[in-house]
């Protein structure tokens, strides 16, 4: 599906990341892919991606903290060198302070609130800006996002307001980029155990609520997402921007339990996982 294209993956932290499943079936459908790391002096991070993309024949690999003008222009500069023009981009980051995310939403800090929204949701705005200078006609911007950004979800609160801006801004880059004919998608996925899910609490009961209601009666997986990413970094989608498509087993379009679910949670002790 991607054979003789290129592009860049963002956001992989270790082989449990959805960016990593995504790079996988990128370099398996075809494509060469050129990666980045947070930067930092250990050279730890660089190491744990290195670990995942080795593998995957990587065109390279270079830092970038998106929370930086400096940094990002120091990475697209390398990867126009290295690759010259693209096809796709992938931004699979987000990040909101513990404290912040742990907390009820109403006692937000100010300083967390930037931290969330920058990295978050302003970051898709800032590498966009960045790749549209290599990425040509036809290409395509895929980023992450979860139905916490969209209805309340419990424990999600700061994150949520962070995916809100962040599908907002996805619609609003479509239309920026539209006449580029470079289009801007998002995947709004299931709950899924890697890193960044750490921080949330109660995400054990997220799954397990998430498993019971939905239609598929599951939760999906990182595979599920990387497939769905491939249809929309693909010519497959050559119509397709502005786009929220959820891979969640469909639990985004229920409005209330399944039979059964009831049934099933009644019988379960009191620290169970009921809604
Ligand atoms: P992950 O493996 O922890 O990936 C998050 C990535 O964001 C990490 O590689 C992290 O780098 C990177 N990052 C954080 N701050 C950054 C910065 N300033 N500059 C550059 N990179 C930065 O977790 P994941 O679950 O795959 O998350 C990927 C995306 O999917 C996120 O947007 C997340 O919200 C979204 N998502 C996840 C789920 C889920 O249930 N897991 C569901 C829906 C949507 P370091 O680790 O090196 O700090």
């Amino acid at each position: 599906m991607l054979e003789n294209k290129s592009g860049i993956i963002m956001g992989i932290a270790n082989n449990r990341s959805i960016a990593s499943a995504i790079a996988t079936h990128c370099y398996r459908n075809g494509a060469k892919v050129g990666y980045s790391h947070l930067p930092d002096s250990s050279g730890k991070m660089k190491s744990r991606v290195e670990k995942v993309v080795q593998p995957l024949e990587p065109v390279f690999l270079e830092p970038c903290d998106v929370n930086s003008d400096a940094s990002l222009e120091a990475f697209f500069n390398q990867a126009k060198q290295s690759m010259g023009k693209i096809d796709f981009l992938v931004h699979s980051i987000g990040f909101a302070p513990l404290e912040d995310l742990r907390c009820d939403t109403i006692d937000t800090s100010r300083e967390g609130f930037k931290v969330a929204l920058e990295t978050s949701a302003y970051s898709l705005i800032a590498v966009a800006n960045k790749a549209r200078q290599i990425l040509k006609p036809g290409g395509s911007i895929l980023t992450l996002t979860y139905l916490g950004g969209e209805r309340v979800i419990e424990g999600y609160n700061l994150m949520g307001i962070a995916k809100a801006a962040l599908e907002a801004a996805v619609k609003y880059l479509a239309v920026d980029l539209g006449g580029e004919n470079i289009r801007v998608n998002s995947i709004s996925a299931g709950p899924i155990k890697t890193l960044a899910a750490s921080a949330i609490s109660d995400f054990s009961k997220m799954c397990s609520i998430n498993a019971d209601m939905a239609p598929l009666g599951r939760n999906t997986d990182a595979e599920e997402v990387a497939k769905s990413s491939l249809f929309l970094l693909s010519e497959l989608s050559s119509g397709v921007t502005g786009e929220n498509m959820h891979v969640d087993c469909g639990y985004h379009i229920v409005g209330s339990p399944k039979k059964g679910c009831i049934e099933k949670w009644s019988k379960t002790d009191s620290s169970a996982t009921h809604p």
